[in-house]
């Protein structure tokens, strides 16, 4: 265990972890803008407060996407909790080797994607289901059907734990598919543009996880802030102290088991700020002096 010292155990000095969706969330649902959220993204990093995106977007399409962000300091969870990237303040000496040169370790908490690809083409032919999967989209449709560019739509193809795919069929038919589904250890979960197949896993169990391993390595409890718009974003919601569910654009009910909820008026990253505001923005739940001794990747200096 790292010899890291525990911090005085006032509540008021607790470190604060920040987890976010992106689509439709921090980033615009159509124009993958971000800027009514700058100002926040600079006050959390000056304050130390990492910013840890939860996402069903790839590994790859997240770190450029961090870098532009200037969270690229932070942990990140991809493809709706399948796969966790760490950076190296994030590792455990005793449970990580070092990190890759790109600097991060990743681990895969979910299932290879391989089998979930075996899985679903067995389950089509028996059920005669109609779905086309992201990978088997021709790119000109999958650009012209999510708006991202065509580099950009190359990326969200590496799946490494999960595969989003767009259904066709009836619902009866989908019921029967995502009963196939469970049997072979998988799970159906609905997200903003497509359904994602994953294994055992989700966004609350990644959360869960992640801030597991905070504590292993700090010795203390966060306050942690959760926002997201989508119905694959409830079990992250769930997870945290505060949570906000931003107003989508896809009409879909969210409604978490959550006592600490705010629901954003805004949609987008302009909800987004509203939500952070609304917990961590007030004097009397804004994050205080005691985090900024953190380091800017918030997990001390607990690396091997
Ligand atoms: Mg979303």
């Amino acid at each position: 265990m790292p010899s890291i010292p525990a911090s005085p155990p006032d509540p008021a000095r607790r470190p604060r972890l920040l987890f976010t969706d992106l689509d439709g969330s921090l980033l615009d649902h159509h124009s993958y803008d971000w800027a009514p959220a700058r100002d926040w993204l600079a006050r959390l990093k000056e304050l130390g407060v990492p910013v840890i995106p939860v996402t069903s977007k790839t590994r790859s399409e997240i770190v450029p996407l961090r870098r532009e962000l200037g969270i690229e300091n932070a942990p990140f969870i991809a493809e709706n909790g399948a796969v966790a990237g760490l950076p190296p303040a994030w590792c455990h000496a005793r449970l990580e080797r070092g990190p890759a040169a790109d600097g991060l370790v990743i681990r895969t908490l979910g299932v290879d994607i391989g089998l979930i690809r075996q899985r679903l083409s067995v389950w089509r032919a028996r059920l005669g289901a109609d779905f086309t999967t992201m990978s088997e989209m021709p790119l000109d449709d999958l650009v012209a059907f999510t708006g991202l560019s065509e580099p950009e739509a190359r990326l969200a193809r590496l799946r490494e734990g999960s595969e989003p795919l767009l259904w066709e069929d009836s619902p009866a038919r989908l019921d029967a598919f995502r009963a196939g589904l469970e049997g072979d250890g998988l799970r159906l979960v609905r997200g903003g543009r497509f359904w994602h197949v994953t294994g055992d896993c989700h966004k609350g169990s990644a959360v869960a996880w992640l801030i597991e391993r905070f504590e292993a390595l700090r010795g203390q409890r966060p306050l942690t802030l959760a926002l997201g718009d989508g119905p694959n974003d409830m079990p992250m919601l769930e997870r945290v102290d505060q949570a906000v569910v931003i107003r989508g654009c896809h009409g879909l009910p969210v409604s978490p088991h959550q006592l600490a909820l705010y629901r954003s008026e805004a949609v987008g990253p302009a909800g987004w700020a509203e939500g952070v505001a609304h917990w961590w923005g007030r004097a009397d739940r804004r994050p205080g002096p005691a985090v900024s001794h953190a380091s800017s990747d918030g997990a001390g200096r607990a690396t091997a």
